[in-house]
């Protein structure tokens, strides 16, 4: 092959690049407002999701989503397919828990958000859930990125523990370059050299994005600091500093959770919490 089919090649393989990067406010200036089900997640909207780290059985997703519902949550967290660390970890119940989602969505009309780890399960879950979230382990799994841009359903992306704004945002715009619009940021903490907590949350992330992204970013202080006594005082920042949401790990009995026990609020802790919420919003000048 000579050198000018070579060129040829690459560049028929590129994508035309737009005036700015999709995501950022020199392309779409106002904020994007993520509708579903009723709930509304961006421009003065706040939005609380919360759940079990683990779907576990119907009962305990049901009864969760009812304490969770009537503290004032909009959407439901549940994971049926586990990223764990370890291989002998719970590792979720699969298709069941995306069964049970439904059911709880059933019983209190809440709009259901589940992570995706496989490409091969995209249509399970645009078909299935509400909102499919892609996993900080996931933030930069590209081939699921360009899938899950063919989705009708929006995607709530995690950031990535190692992975810098700049790079969060440039996974947003490999779903953003194939067409997607409708995507929810979240940071979840970052991998530093301290130990007191699971992770350290960025919580300058959140004024940065907002400055450079019209996309709605929320927060999830559960995976951030890795224990439940600490959820509350950052779920409070996290508003403070202008997050659009939050997602949160709520267990009906923490102790015996199979997966994140340790980092789950109690329903009365969370219900503590949404009443503080409120409070500050009204400050914030924002809807919850
Ligand atoms: C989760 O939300 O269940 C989860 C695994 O979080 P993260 O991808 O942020 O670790
Ligand atoms: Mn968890």
């Amino acid at each position: 092959m000579n050198a000018t089919a070579d060129t040829k090649s690459e560049s028929m393989d590129e994508k035309p690049k737009p005036a700015g990067p999709r995501y950022s406010r020199e392309v779409h200036p106002e904020d994007t407002i993520i509708r579903v089900g009723g709930v509304a997640i961006g421009g003065g909207h706040f939005a609380v999701i919360a759940g079990p780290c683990a779907v576990e059985s119907e009962k305990q997703l049901v009864d969760i989503a009812m304490s969770v519902q009537s503290k004032g949550a909009h959407i439901l967290r549940g994971g049926a397919f586990k990223p764990r660390s370890s291989p002998y970890s719970f590792q979720g119940m699969g298709n069941e828990g995306v069964k049970l989602l439904e059911s709880a969505r059933r019983e209190t009309n809440m709009p259901i958000i589940s992570e995706i780890m496989d490409v091969a399960a995209t249509e399970l879950f645009d078909e299935h859930v509400d909102i499919i979230q892609v996993g900080a382990r996931n933030c930069q799994n590209f081939a699921l990125l360009k899938r899950l841009a063919q989705c009708k359903k929006p995607v709530l992306l995690k950031r990535g523990m190692m992975n810098t704004i700049q790079e969060f945002l440039s996974s947003a715009e490999y779903l953003m370059s194939e067409g997607k619009d409708n995507i929810i940021l979240c940071e979840r903490g970052i991998r530093t050299f301290e130990t007191a907590t699971r992770n350290t949350l960025d919580l300058s992330a959140i004024p940065v994005i907002k400055k450079k992204s019209h996309l709605p970013v929320i927060v999830d202080p559960s995976h951030a600091v890795g224990y439940s006594e600490y959820v509350a005082p950052l779920a409070m920042a996290a508003l403070a500093v202008g997050a659009d949401g939050l997602m949160i790990e709520v267990h009906n009995d923490p102790c015996n959770a199979l997966c994140d026990g340790e980092q789950s609020m109690t329903p009365d802790a969370f219900g503590d919490l949404m009443k503080k919420l409120a409070r500050m919003a009204d400050v914030m000048d924002m809807q919850i």
